[in-house]
């Protein structure tokens, strides 16, 4: 490559693409103690963060493209460095540059499909909506109660479909007025735009929002933790504010509410993992696990590394769709925490989280004795 220093003073560009918080570090090493990455090899966000205040990063290197955005340096920080925003900045600069290291080239497939088809599976956008075939469900109008926006994941991968479907199923039986967008909907742009593509995300972003616009939206159900952070914390960046729940906060409100009976029992012990964007990023750790604990037979253990600790599974930050060898999963020791607690489903609220830890378990010496399920999938048991 050409030396980005030709171009212009590093530390200058990552303060330009909005990494200037990193200037405040007094490097005291908080940040390595938490982070997930030394569990498995050497990392040190501390160093990254000294490296960029000096202008001396190596925006080719792989360490850049490490993080998952888990945010737990961010919590463990007594300066509020914000290292995911300054290393999302780095990110944004090699994006500039093309400088993807081999572990991230399946960005630019992801790239491809979603300025084609706006989902990152180069899936044909007209079969956007396949997945609800033969199920009870109307195209979104106005004056529905509530649009459920399903997302790429539950929308195109064969394991997530089911829970798509399993939304749909506690949907009506709970009697909601919903409808869904089909083939108007896009890829919300979450991972792109952590994988340093901030143009594609604005595009995909403004798209969604004037689809919303268009069709009345104002309530938004989501079942991805991802989708739920950005349309919760990002899309008003472009003044417009819709009223988003996720489904795990929205099952509580409707058996709140007396519209949801769980009515069968589920006699399994179970465990459930916090995804970061849902727990961490968003504080909401109450209501899945409430939820759970309402069905009669269910016995609920919490792991090692539960709620505002939760392990990241390793897929958020556009890391879903980079290369992790074997020996380095954050997944593959989360179940070994699962089955330490005698945990028979692994549940959580977020694909990321179900399709890495689908992928760990085909090698998990207890593959045979645990099942990893999202809880719409569990409360679709406890009412059909
Ligand atoms: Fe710097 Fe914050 Fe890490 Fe301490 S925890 S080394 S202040 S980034």
């Amino acid at each position: 490559m050409e030396n980005v220093n030709d171009y212009k003073e590093i530390s200058e560009i990552i303060k330009e693409k909005g990494g200037d918080a990193f200037k405040l570090c007094y490097q005291c090493g908080k940040c390595d103690v938490v982070c997930p990455w030394n569990k498995v090899r050497n990392f040190s966000m501390r160093k990254i963060v000294r490296e960029a205040n000096f202008g001396m990063t190596e925006i080719e290197g792989e360490d850049i493209w490490r993080c998952t955005t888990c945010g737990k340096c961010q919590k463990a920080c007594p300066r509020n460095v914000k290292q995911v925003e300054s290393g999302i900045a780095m990110r944004r600069i090699a994006t500039e540059y093309g400088l993807y290291p081999p572990s991230v080239n399946p960005i630019r497939a992801i790239r491809s499909g979603l300025v084609a088809d706006g989902n990152p599976f180069s899936e044909d956008r007209a079969k956007r909506a396949d997945w609800a075939e033969g199920l009870s469900v109307k195209p979104f109008e106005e004056k529905m109660e509530i649009l459920y926006f399903s997302g790429c994941f539950l929308s195109f991968d064969p394991r997530l479909k089911k829970v798509a479907k399993a939304t749909v199923n506690i949907l009506n039986k709970a009697g909601v007025n919903f409808g869904i967008l089909g083939s108007k909907e896009n890829c919300c742009g979450e991972s792109i735009r952590k994988a340093g593509d901030e143009d594609l995300y604005r595009q995909l972003a403004k798209e969604n929002i004037k689809t919303f616009i268009d069709n009345g939206v104002k309530r938004i159900l989501v079942s991805s933790p991802h989708c739920y952070h950005t349309f919760k914390n990002e899309y008003p960046d472009f003044m417009v504010k819709f009223e988003i729940v996720h489904m795990a906060q929205y099952v509580f409100e409707l058996i709140n509410s007396g519209r949801l009976v769980l009515d069968k029992e589920y006699k399994k012990k179970v465990t459930y993992h916090d995804p970061c964007y849902l727990g961490r990023h968003n504080g909401v750790y109450d209501e899945p696990r409430n939820v759970l604990k309402k069905i009669a037979g269910l016995e609920l253990s919490e792991m090692a590394e539960s709620r505002e600790e939760s392990l990241c599974c390793g897929g958020g930050g556009g890391r879903i769709w980079m290369d992790t060898p074997k020996g380095e999963r954050f997944s593959d020791i989360r179940l070994d925490q699962a089955s330490d607690v005698g945990a028979e489903v692994l549940a959580t609220a977020c694909p990321y989280c179900i399709a890495n830890f689908e992928d760990s378990l085909l090698s998990h010496k207890d593959r045979d004795k645990i099942v990893i399920r999202d809880i719409t999938e569990i409360i679709q048991e406890a009412i059909m």
